[in-house]
């Protein structure tokens, strides 16, 4: 094959006059538009990037195709990297990920039809729409023909014009109606790509977590989409935000705007934390006669007020004021020790409010009791209001629902709880205050 002569070559005339068009425009240039022509002018800017990415991908294929004549003594190799895509990132951006992605999407445009190529290159749908309509191509049942392979891919580039990405996904699930006689053979079909596809997530899933060693832990994940969903849907519902957060000032009457909240990625955070603590730890499998349990270990006087750090059964030291709290949720058991080498008590069950005695509580309660909070009862813990009852009673006037947020806040600051004598509600003396007072939102 031979090489046009540079200077004749359209490429880099092409290439040179686009870089030198931009050059000669400064970014603070757009302050001047009116904003109808700014949006025409966005998606004109959006149509050229498709244009950009149709040759990006002609140039990795040139690439590619060197490197595999080189592979085999045919010719020289194009840069130095172990791939393609090294080469690319190498070269511009160190994106060795994204130049991957590229040589792959471009190879596999290639060996399907030159439509989506076409459309791509004259600006008409988008890289990630290109991307999806290729790997759908890419999945049609091995018994379709060229003429209807190609029947699919017209049909996609024409919805692409007028679907959101998310629904063109779901389209290219349904492609094959495009061809197929009844709905019952497209069903079929979907169902085979979606279960080559969960498959396919299965094998990729992994978990990982590592010590921060600074009192945190970082983990990555990757889930099939369904886990996904459920993890983003409980996190959403627990996260869901406070109108306010925080708790009432004493002295002004008004809730402090303060709280475990201020941004969506944290509240996730602390809505993983609580869904970890209400895992039904004690009927998830042991281990090889371990158990999945995690059991706080503390003294009485721990429990009891004093000021003097415990552990948790694997060895992590955690605060006293933690150590209470979490020897209030039903879901991890303490181990009094007192300073012998014998537990006081083991954590029956019968310790935890059972569910009889929680319904009862919600039922009363209606939501956290902090006065001014408004998360009902569905996100609220069972705090027991008399330390030396949480290893001998389930009897709900020793307990009060409070929300995450608040019960870390009760064990932290001590508060002083109490059942109303003449009407049975909860009522809280708050820091800072020496009036009972009450959450008024449930019981105005
Ligand atoms: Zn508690
Ligand atoms: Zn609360």
């Amino acid at each position: 094959m031979s090489v046009a002569a540079l200077d004749t070559h359209p490429v880099p005339a092409c290439v040179r006059s686009a870089r030198e068009s931009f050059s000669a425009v400064p970014t603070a240039a757009w302050d001047g538009l009116e904003t109808g022509e700014v949006r025409r002018l966005i998606g004109e800017l959006s149509r050229l990037e498709s244009q950009v990415a149709a040759h990006k991908m002609a140039a990795a294929r040139v690439l590619e195709k060197a490197r595999k004549a080189a592979a085999n003594g045919d010719g020289p190799r194009p840069g130095t990297g172990t791939s393609t895509g090294a080469t690319i990132s190498f070269d511009f951006g160190g994106d060795r990920n994204g130049a991957d992605a590229l040589v792959n999407t471009a190879q596999r445009i290639e060996e399907q039809t030159t439509l989506i190529e076409n459309a791509l290159a004259a600006g008409v749908i988008s890289t990630k729409q290109a991307d999806l309509i290729s790997r759908a191509l890419a999945k049609l049942p091995d018994d379709v023909t060229a003429e209807q392979r190609e029947r699919c891919e017209e049909t996609l580039l024409k919805d692409a014009q007028k679907l959101t990405l998310k629904d063109l996904r779901r389209r290219a699930a349904r492609i094959t109606e495009a061809y197929r006689k009844t709905v019952d053979e497209v069903d079929a079909d979907e169902d085979e790509i979606l279960r080559k596809k969960e498959e396919a997530a299965r094998a990729k899933t992994s978990f990982s977590m590592w010590d921060n060693n600074d009192g945190t832990v970082t983990g990555r994940f990757t889930l099939p989409e369904a886990q996904g969903a459920m993890l983003k849907t409980a996190l959403d519902a627990l996260a869901a935000p406070h109108q306010k957060v925080g708790t009432v000032n004493a002295a002004t009457g008004q809730m402090d705007e303060i709280g475990f909240g201020q941004t969506y990625p944290q509240r996730l955070g602390h809505a993983f934390a609580t869904l970890i603590e209400h895992l039904p730890a004690d009927q998830l499998p042991s281990n090889g006669g371990v158990s999945a349990v995690v059991t706080v270990n503390l003294d009485l006087d721990t429990l009891m007020g004093d000021i003097k750090a415990a552990g948790l059964s694997d060895g992590t030291r955690i605060s006293a004021g933690e150590a209470r709290r979490l020897a209030c949720s039903a879901q991890i058991v303490p181990m009094v020790l007192n300073g012998k080498p014998l537990p006081l008590d083991l954590g029956s069950a019968n310790r935890y409010f059972n569910q009889a005695s929680r319904r009862a509580m919600e039922k009363r309660d209606r939501g956290c009791t902090t006065p001014g909070c408004d998360r009902d009862a569905r996100w609220t813990e069972a705090h027991h209001l008399n330390p030396y009852a949480i290893s001998k009673t389930t009897d709900i006037r020793d307990g009060a629902l409070l929300c995450p947020f608040h019960h870390h806040r009760a064990h932290d600051q001590g508060w002083i709880g109490r059942i109303n004598p003449d009407d049975g509600h909860v009522e809280w003396k708050l820091p800072g205050s020496d009036a009972w007072q009450r959450n008024h939102r449930w019981r105005p």
